[in-house]
């Protein structure tokens, strides 16, 4: 295609890049996938550990930023720096989770759902539809305050209010040697618009909501989402609902996962941050590999960041250096591109950009139906003399037929 005849993207995407072996398929998909067929406008932030490092974390500032003027971000995944990684990469110091960073900022609720392929039945057998997690992405662990207790000592809880009454203390406890403490929290206006968030989402895809927390052991903390998602059915769902013939359930974590195995899915399950990041692992890898989730955060204030719920891939890539082949699944990355080029067409009304978002998704899934596929799915793929495994660039490249003979048409 030439210039003038590529699908013109009118707003300005947000382009948040990262590390490791994603950073490598990330080039690759922009290659091969997109770059030939689509006249963007690209605000691209660099969060390569060592740019994060150099700009002491301005630039997952300024991207989450980005997203908030444009509206649609996409991005890679990122190192999220332990003490190894400090060494690994010479940094200043262990910088924060990008993601948490710019949930934080964004404070919007983090969606997850499978990719389903035919070749590929879940491990569950039961599950015929995908199971979606909600994931609220604020606060809780993901932005405590922790303090090593190095001996014997009284560690308390304190709230001072700002209008000057009498602060509230409790003792957390009496230390009589060396522990650890650590102190989480939440916003009714974030528990709000979580709850909002995932009753829309569920409304709008036509699926029973499930809501869960340990609301049993956790009377004050968990008890409030709890409440506020029952007052936002009630005030607001309830005849909706109805409607749609669709259901909104709570129970208690622990009853939830084990119904979640006995169910058919086609489900969207809200969870708390914690549990949202745990249990959407599980789901994935239940659905043949973490390179078939795909996440999307959406806030209350209409931004949307897309990524791939797995991480770096550290491993893939350190083989990828030593210039062995490598056969890493780019399927959730692609998907997370889709998904931004998709959303932006529709908030700009253009339809070719849609139509462009769907044929990539097709010629992906194709490929993988057809038998071409990476290694982390031969493993769990039915047998078939079609299956071949294809290394990392390959598989890409196979997609990027398919899309071609596509867009020719
Ligand atoms: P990971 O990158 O998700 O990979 C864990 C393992 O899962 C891999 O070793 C691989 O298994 C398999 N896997 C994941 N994605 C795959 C893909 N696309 N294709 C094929 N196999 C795939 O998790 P990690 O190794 O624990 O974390 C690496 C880095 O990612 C860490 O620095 C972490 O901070 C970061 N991270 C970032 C995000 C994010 O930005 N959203 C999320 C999670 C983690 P095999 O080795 O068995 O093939
Ligand atoms: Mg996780």
């Amino acid at each position: 295609m030439t210039r003038t005849n590529k699908i013109k993207i009118k707003t300005p995407i947000v382009e948040i890049d990262g590390d490791e072996m994603t950073r490598v398929m990330w080039k690759m998909i922009k290659d091969k996938l997109l770059l030939p067929y689509l006249d963007m406008n690209i605000e691209y932030y660099d969060l390569h550990i060592k740019k994060r490092d150099e700009t002491d974390d301005q630039i997952t500032i300024d991207a989450a930023k980005a997203i908030m003027k444009y509206g649609v971000g996409v991005k890679c995944a990122t190192i999220t720096p332990n003490a190894e990684r400090v060494n690994e990469y010479n940094l200043k110091k262990m910088w924060k989770s990008p993601n948490g960073t710019i949930r934080s900022i964004l404070n919007g609720t983090v969606f997850r759902k499978p990719i389903l392929v035919q070749k590929i039945k879940p491990f569950v057998s039961t599950w015929v539809k995908p199971i979606i997690i909600g994931r609220h992405a604020y606060g809780d662990v993901y932005s405590n305050i922790e303090i090593n207790i190095p001996g014997p000592g009284k560690a308390e809880i304190v709230f001072t209010p700002s209008d000057g009454s009498e602060p509230e203390k409790k003792t957390i406890k009496e230390f009589t040697g060396p522990g650890i403490i650590q102190g989480i929290h939440n916003t009714d206006e974030s528990i709000q618009s979580f709850a909002k968030a995932c009753f829309t989402y569920a409304f709008d895809q036509k699926i029973d909501l499930w809501f869960s927390t340990k609301d049993t052991i956790s009377k004050t903390y968990d008890a409030r989402f709890r409440d506020i998602f029952e007052q936002e059915y009630k005030n607001n769902w309830v005849e909706k609902f109805k409607y749609a013939n669709i259901k909104y359930f709570f129970t208690l974590i622990d009853d939830a996962v084990a119904r979640i195995m006995r169910s058919k899915g086609g489900i969207l399950w809200a969870l708390k941050n914690y549990d949202g990041d745990v249990m959407s692992d599980m789901i994935a890898s239940a659905n043949g590999s973490l390179a078939m989730m795909t996440s999307v955060l959406v806030s209350p204030h209409g931004y949307y960041e897309y990524e791939a719920a797995h991480g770096t891939v550290q491993k893939h890539y350190y083989k990828y250096l030593n210039k062995e082949e490598t056969s890493t699944n780019s399927m959730a990355l692609i998907f997370a591109w889709t998904g931004g080029l998709r959303k932006r067409g529709e908030i700009d009304g253009t339809i070719e950009v849609i139509d462009f978002a769907n044929k990539v998704e097709e010629s992906a899934i194709e490929t993988i139906e057809s038998g071409t596929m990476t290694g982390d799915l031969l493993l769990v793929a039915e047998e078939s003399p079609s299956n071949r495994k294809v290394n990392t660039e390959e598989f890409i490249d196979v997609i990027s037929e398919r899309l071609h003979g596509k867009i020719q048409q």
